[in-house]
C-alpha cells in the first residue's frame, strides 16, 4: 500500500459512497487524499463571465515559508486545450491557501483545473464562468447550509455532485465550533474553537471528507457564513458567551474561513473599525435572467433582543415580555448594508435570489393572536421583524419581480410565502421563501414544526425531519424547486430522494406544489 493512501476504512467507505452514486468519471478519480501535498482537495467559487477564483491548499509535513503553485484551467477535461496558465505563492501567514484568479475567460462554458507544487498535483476540477450580461441563460443550482461533521455522513453532498449544477450557493454553518460527543457518529478533532490553528484544524477535518471534496470540484460556489464559522449566536463583535476575548476569536475565525474556500484575494479579511472584518455581501448576475444578492446577518447585527441578565445570544420570548422585538431602531443587516440592499435589487431582471442565511417568514410558537403576543426566537428575522418589514415592504413598490429569499440555519426544509403583514393571510405574497434543510445537522422534532404549522398559515411545507439540499432551475418564466431528502444520514452511501417539487412563475410570487 503507498504510504500516502488513507486507511483501510476511509478507502472503504469512500469506494462504498462513490460507488452509490453516479460521479463523472472525473470525479470518482479526484481523489485527492493520493497527493498528499494536496490533501483537501480543490474548488472554485465567484463566478463571473471573464473569470473566477481557484482555490486549493498545500498540506503535508515540511511546507516552506513560501511555496510556488502553479495552476492551469482548460477548455477540455483532457487538459489539451489551455484557456490560461499561471503561478500564485503560498504562504505560510494565510494556511498555505492559493486563491488565483485566471481573467480572460469566455462567458458561459465549463472549464477544468488543477494544480501543481512541490513535486505534486492536485485532483481536477470542473468550473464554469456566469453567461454574459445579455445571455438569455438558464440556471441550474443548489442551496447547501449546516454540514455537522460529527452528526452525520455526507449522502447529500456524493448526491448532490451528481446533478448538472452550475452554482452551489452555501449558506452558512460551513463547520461547527464544538467539541464531540464520545457518543458521536464521527469526532470533531479537538473542544471549543477559539485561536487560529483551532478554527484551521476544523476546516481540515470537513475538508478531509472526499464526499465534500467532490461538490467542491463538481461546479462553482458562492458562499455566505452564519454564526457557527465563528461561535454560537454570535452577533456583530459580541460572543455568547460575554467572556474572553472575542474580537480576537472573531478575527482568528474569519481569516480560517477565507483561507479554506474558494473567496477571491480582495475579501481578504482586513482591519476596520471593528477589529477584523470580511465584506462578503455583493451582488452577482447571472445573464439576463437572474441577480444572486449574498447577505451578512452576523457581522454588523445588533445583539438579539431580551438577553437573560449576564448572557449573550438567544432565547425564545414572548412579545409581550419583549417590547424590543419591536423596536425598529434594531437592525440584522446593519444600516450599511441595508442602505447597499435597498438599491441593489434588479428590477429589469424575472429572478432576484437574496442568498442569506436563515428562515425569513415569521414563525410564532405560540398563538401570536393571544395574550402573550406569540412566541419567537430572537436569533432568527423574528427577533428582527421591524427590519424584515424594511427589506420586504420596498418590493411591491418597486416592481422588484420574482424576488425569492433563500436559506438555511434551521435544519428544516421550509416553503413559505412572505407576506406583507404575517398576521393577515389574505394580505399580499411579496417574495417566495425556500429554506433549505442542512446537509448533516440534526433538526428539531418533526411533531413540534407540526404543531405550529397552524399558526403559520404562510409556511407550505415544514420537514425537520429531513437532511439534504434544494436544486433549482430557472429561465425567464419560471423557478422549478427539488426538495432532497436523504434516506439515512448516518450512512455515506445511503439513497437521496426527491421529497417534493415546487415551481414559482415569474411575476407571481409564492410557491405552487408542482
Ligand atoms: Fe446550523
Ligand atoms: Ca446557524
Amino acid at each position: 500500500m503507498h504510504p500516502n493512501c488513507p486507511e483501510p476504512s476511509r478507502r472503504a467507505l469512500l469506494a462504498a459512497a462513490l460507488a452509490a452514486g453516479t460521479l463523472p468519471a472525473f470525479l470518482r478519480h479526484a481523489r485527492a487524499a493520493d497527493a498528499p501535498r494536496f490533501e483537501l482537495g480543490v474548488a472554485s467559487g465567484f463566478p463571473r463571465p471573464d473569470g473566477l477564483v481557484l482555490w486549493t491548499m498545500l498540506t503535508g509535513p515540511g511546507l516552506p515559508e513560501r511555496a510556488e503553485v502553479r495552476w492551469e484551467i482548460a477548455r477540455d477535461e483532457a487538459f489539451r486545450d489551455i484557456a490560461a496558465r499561471g503561478s500564485e505563492s503560498a504562504e505560510l501567514a494565510w494556511g498555505h491557501s492559493v486563491h488565483a484568479e485566471p481573467a480572460g475567460l469566455e462567458p458561459g462554458r465549463w472549464y477544468w483545473y488543477r494544480f501543481e507544487a512541490l513535486g505534486a498535483r492536485s485532483a481536477v476540477g470542473r468550473t464554469r464562468t456566469a453567461p454574459a450580461p445579455d445571455a438569455e441563460a438558464p440556471l441550474n443550482f443548489a442551496i447547501a447550509s449546516c454540514q455537522r461533521y460529527d452528526m452525520g455522513h455526507y449522502a447529500a453532498w456524493r448526491q448532490l455532485a451528481t446533478e448538472p449544477l452550475d452554482l452551489v450557493l452555501f449558506l452558512g454553518d460551513y463547520i461547527y465550533e464544538y467539541p464531540s460527543s464520545p457518543l458521536a457518529l464521527r469526532q470533531h478533532e479537538s473542544g471549543y474553537l477559539r485561536t487560529l490553528a483551532d478554527y484551521r484544524a476544523r476546516y481540515t477535518t470537513y475538508q478531509r471528507d472526499p464526499l465534500l471534496q467532490a461538490a467542491h470540484a463538481a461546479c462553482p460556489w458562492l458562499l455566505v457564513w452564519d454564526d457557527h464559522e465563528v461561535e454560537n449566536d454570535y452577533a456583530g463583535r459580541q460572543g455568547n458567551a460575554l467572556q474572553g476575548d472575542f474580537p480576537t476569536q472573531r478575527a482568528a475565525a474569519y481569516q480560517a474561513y477565507w483561507e479554506h474556500l474558494p473567496f477571491p484575494k480582495a475579501l481578504r479579511p482586513m482591519t476596520g473599525s471593528a477589529g477584523q472584518e470580511m465584506r462578503i455581501y455583493g451582488a452577482h448576475d447571472w445573464g439576463r435572467h437572474a441577480r444572486i444578492l449574498t447577505l451578512d446577518d452576523r457581522q454588523y447585527r445588533d445583539p438579539q433582543a431580551c438577553q437573560p441578565a449576564g448572557k449573550g445570544g438567544s432565547s425564545t420570548v414572548a412579545l409581550r415580555d419583549c417590547p424590543a422585538l419591536a423596536d425598529p431602531r434594531r437592525t440584522l443587516l446593519g444600516e450599511a448594508q441595508e442602505r447597499w440592499l435597498a438599491q441593489a435589487w434588479s428590477a429589469d431582471k424575472p429572478w432576484n435570489l437574496l442568498a442569506q442565511q436563515t428562515l425569513m417568514a415569521r414563525f410564532a410558537w405560540s398563538d401570536p393572536r393571544g395574550a402573550d403576543g406569540g412566541l419567537y426566537w430572537t436569533d432568527g428575522w423574528d427577533g428582527y421583524a421591524p427590519a424584515r418589514q424594511r427589506l420586504l415592504a420596498p418590493l411591491a413598490e418597486r416592481r422588484i419581480g420574482g424576488a425569492v429569499v433563500l436559506g438555511g440555519d434551521v435544519h428544516t426544509h421550509y416553503v413559505a410565502d412572505l407576506k406583507a403583514d404575517f398576521g393577515d393571510p389574505k394580505s399580499a405574497t411579496l417574495a417566495t421563501e425556500f429554506c433549505g434543510t442542512s446537509i448533516s445537522s440534526l433538526g428539531l422534532e418533526q411533531a413540534r414544526i407540526d404543531a405550529a404549522r397552524a399558526l403559520n398559515p404562510h409556511i407550505r411545507y415544514g420537514r425537520s425531519d429531513q437532511r439534504g439540499y434544494v436544486a433549482f432551475t430557472l429561465d425567464a418564466k419560471r423557478l422549478q424547486a427539488k426538495l432532497m431528502a436523504v434516506v439515512d444520514a448516518r450512512d455515506p452511501a445511503s439513497r437521496v430522494d426527491v421529497a417534493a417539487r415546487f415551481v414559482v412563475e415569474a411575476g407571481r410570487p409564492g410557491a405552487q406544489p408542482a
